[in-house]
């Protein structure tokens, strides 16, 4: 018997996607393209990494994420499976998230995350697909969330001028360390958060068993 294949995630890498190849340079106020662009930033002044863009092309890359659909999945709330919008219902736009319960009382608000929300299709078919993600992952229906950092490469200046690469780090919007980071990932923080059971609003799709 042959295993479904999984969807390759909208926001995995191919290997088709080469990384950007842009020279880096070092100014007063933070790191920069030496060719840069206007959109290389985003609204906040972040530098963003500029991998190409060819999805589908050569092989995917499951454990890499995208930078470009990583973000525009987290800023327009699309489904990180499939690229389409997010389900949202009157308790909010649907995440399925790691199930860390225990961490706090009113997890998961305030949470911080970078993984996109899904659509209803394709959490059911996550669930359906990978049956071990019922016990690891809740379904959580989010009312509000903020894009509030980004999870980033930082960089220093040399004694020559020159950028040295650093750690990747999580770095909120408004900081002064976000001028010195190449962007992957956009993070929102997560509030009005409700734990739903997804088999809640299920549509048969097969006559129920006895
Ligand atoms: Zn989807």
């Amino acid at each position: 018997m042959i295993a479904p294949a999984l969807p390759v995630p909208y926001i995995a890498a191919w290997s088709g996607e080469k990384a950007a190849e842009r020279r880096l340079v070092c100014r007063a106020d933070g790191i920069a393209y030496a060719d840069e662009q206007p959109d290389d930033r985003d609204q906040y002044g972040v530098l963003w990494n500029g991998r190409a863009r060819a999805r589908g092309v050569g092989r995917p890359r499951f454990g890499e994420v995208h930078p470009v659909r990583q973000r525009e999945a987290m800023a327009y709330l699309l489904c990180q499976v499939c690229g389409a919008p997010a389900d949202r219902d009157e308790r909010g736009t649907l995440w399925l998230l790691e199930d860390n319960r225990a961490d706090w009382t009113g997890w998961p608000d305030g949470l911080m995350t970078a993984h996109p929300p899904v659509c209803l299709p394709c959490a059911r078919q996550a669930a359906d697909l990978c049956p071990h993600l019922r016990g690891r992952y809740v379904a959580v229906r989010v009312r509000e969330s903020d894009a509030c950092a980004v999870l980033g490469r930082r960089w220093a200046p040399t004694a020559l001028g020159t950028p040295q690469r650093l750690d990747k780090r999580v770095i909120p919007y408004g900081n002064p360390a976000a001028r010195w980071v190449t962007a992957g990932q956009l993070i929102r923080s997560l509030h009005g958060c409700t734990v739903v059971v997804l088999d809640d609003t299920r549509q048969p799709t097969s006559p129920r068993r006895r």
